[in-house]
């Protein structure tokens, strides 16, 4: 076992894939950069304001069959 107080702990950047401080004193984490976290943010928005806009017609679908 290897453990090492106040290591500090690094993780693949969500959005290129380098290594990022994953530490207090990176306020991007899991980022490695501001630049990274703002394309993921707003790939995130992007995904989030999608909206489905397919929804069927009620009346079509779901008319009294005993009036035909
Ligand atoms: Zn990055």
């Amino acid at each position: 076992m290897n453990s090492k107080a106040g290591a500090v702990r690094t993780v693949p950047c969500p959005a290129c894939g380098q290594d990022a401080r994953y530490a207090a004193d990176n306020p991007y984490r899991p980022f490695c950069s501001a630049r990274c976290k703002g394309i993921d943010l707003g790939a995130w928005a992007s995904e989030q304001f999608r909206m489905p806009t397919e929804a069927p017609p009620e009346d079509s679908l779901f008319g009294d069959p005993k009036a035909q």
